[in-house]
């Protein structure tokens, strides 16, 4: 489906922002905060303030999700019905890597979670903190 139709879809007229945003989003392999989206979105540039305003509206109309990750900033990414991705964050850097896994199983804790809870989940985001390579030879070579 196209940005077009998604926007239509979702209520949502087509602005240029809004058809901007969920393009750079839908380039980007990885997760974006307001300001990475403001920084690539084309010139005559709208303010933060509008970047705000379309994200959030995104958010609600759950074309996009938003994120945290660590201590960090809020991040935005696209949702998208057929594909999902785990996450690598370094606690020192805050360098953020993403992978699709494959053949990600994790049928076990939605059962558990189905049991216990009697809940049904939908979909599930994990991210794993450490230390990438950068910061760990850093550490390494004092
Ligand atoms: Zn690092
Ligand atoms: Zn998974």
């Amino acid at each position: 489906m196209d940005r077009k139709t998604r926007l239509r879809q979702s209520g949502l007229s087509c602005t240029r922002w809004r058809y901007n945003i969920l393009k750079i989003l839908k380039d980007s392999h990885l997760p974006l905060t307001s300001k990475d989206i403001y920084k690539m979105l084309p010139t005559p540039k709208p303010n933060l303030a509008t970047v705000y305003r379309n994200l959030n509206r995104l958010v609600e109309k759950k074309l996009v999700r938003c994120v945290t990750l660590g201590e960090r900033a809020r991040y935005y990414e696209l949702i998208q019905p057929d594909t999902h991705k785990h996450r690598i964050i370094c606690k020192t850097c805050g360098q953020i890597e993403a992978f699709e896994p494959v053949g990600c199983d994790l049928k076990s804790f939605e059962k558990l979670i189905k049991e216990k809870f009697n809940f049904k989940v939908e979909e599930h985001s994990l991210e794993f903190f450490g230390t990438c390579p950068k910061c760990q030879s850093f550490h390494s070579q004092r």
